[in-house]
């Protein structure tokens, strides 16, 4: 009896715990393919103790296969090496060797990169897609850029916004990104970094023609500082490439097809924007309720973000206000006040947690059929 007490106790615990683990999707992120391309989440900024991080390579590989990413790149800082007495490392290749390695046969694209730190102007860049970070060594800022892109780099200015850079955390572009920009030596820009969001920077990517960046530039750990074990995921650049490699993720930057991912907020132009959240958000079934005119749509968001609308339908809604909040993996239901009944119906909404320039919301449609039912 005891026994038997004992097991019910062990099932009942079991039970309840697995109700307290309640991530609908998992920790996976994931978001749907657009428009014929793969969607890459990448994370191109990320520090470990080759530089100012505190851990080894392998672990932010193991941090990205938790998390499902597609492409990562450990930019390790050229002329800041606090560890180097205790980790000399003559050679500035090694933090992507080890974490190469560690990758093995995982399905984990790793892209060397480094970031050239300098006082403002220009501040901090990172050039990724290079050959040999040791040669970027170099005094004259403007030459290290030009080095980079003999290497073939993409080279994005990070965290504009950065406080001890910015002591009112407003990006201005000075003479030097000026002088970058007609040398064609920036071709992107950190819209968002770690726990910030910048209005500023999406103006200065739209009204330059930059790509549109967003990285964790992580230095501890991903699960602490993005709280992941309480359903938080870090900062992404979704990438919109034509194959699953570097060479297209190049491409794919170079030609601005991205999307930053902050929290719940989507950033992006809205040639992707739109797709993504169209994609993300299908209605799997809609019918009137019961004899009445009133239409229920069921609609699953099948993204790693909860998607909050604004309705522009020209109906209001019978179970919600104008704003209807889609959680990330689950179904929602919307009750709309049609008047007659209708075969086929095309609802807009305004995407208030996407932005495609400052305080801008995309506008998106869902169009569905309508199962006819007894009126
Ligand atoms: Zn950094």
């Amino acid at each position: 009896m005891r026994k038997l007490y004992s097991l019910f106790l062990l099932t009942f615990s079991i039970i309840s715990f697995s109700q307290d683990h309640s991530h609908a999707i998992g920790r996976k992120l994931r978001f749907p393919d657009i428009n014929g391309y793969k969607t890459l989440k990448c994370d191109l900024h990320q520090h470990t103790v080759f530089s100012d991080g505190s851990v080894w390579p392998d672990i932010r590989v193991q941090e990205a296969l938790l998390d499902g990413l597609d492409a990562i790149s450990l930019t390790e800082h050229l002329e800041y090496q606090p560890h180097k007495d205790d980790i000399p490392h003559p050679d500035r290749n090694r933090s992507y060797e080890i974490a190469i390695k560690e990758a093995g046969n995982h399905d984990l694209v790793i892209i060397k990169g480094s970031e050239i730190t300098r006082k403002m102007p220009p501040g901090h860049c990172n050039a990724v897609f290079i050959n040999d970070p040791n040669k970027l060594l170099l005094d004259d800022s403007i030459q290290v850029f030009r080095e980079a892109k003999r290497q073939g780099a993409f080279i994005f200015w990070n965290h504009p916004n950065w406080m001890p850079q910015r002591k009112d955390g407003m990006e201005t572009l000075t003479d030097v990104h000026r002088l970058l920009l007609k040398e064609k030596l920036l071709d992107g820009i950190e819209v968002v970094n770690d726990q910030t969001y910048s209005d500023e920077a999406l103006q200065i990517a739209l009204d330059n023609n930059l790509t549109i960046m967003g990285n964790s530039d992580i230095h501890k750990l991903i699960d602490w500082d993005f709280k992941v074990p309480e359903g938080g995921h870090r900062p992404l650049t979704l990438v919109f490439a034509k194959e699953r490699n570097a060479e297209s993720i190049k491409d794919a930057l170079l030609n601005r097809r991205t999307i930053a991912v902050y929290k719940n907020l989507l950033i992006g132009r809205d040639e992707f924007l739109v797709p993504l959240i169209e994609n993300s958000l299908k209605a799997d079934s809609a019918k009137y309720i019961g004899k009445y005119n009133v239409l229920g749509v069921w609609i699953t968001n099948n993204s790693s973000v909860d998607i909050t609308l604004q309705n522009q339908t020209g109906y209001t809604l019978h179970n919600n206000n104008d704003m209807i909040v889609l959680k990330a993996g689950e179904t929602t239901t919307i009750e709309i006040k049609t008047i007659d009944r209708k075969s086929e119906i095309s609802l807009k909404f305004l995407v208030l947690s996407a932005v495609n320039a400052p305080n801008k919301h995309p506008l998106v449609t869902i169009r569905t059929k309508i199962e006819q039912t007894p009126q």
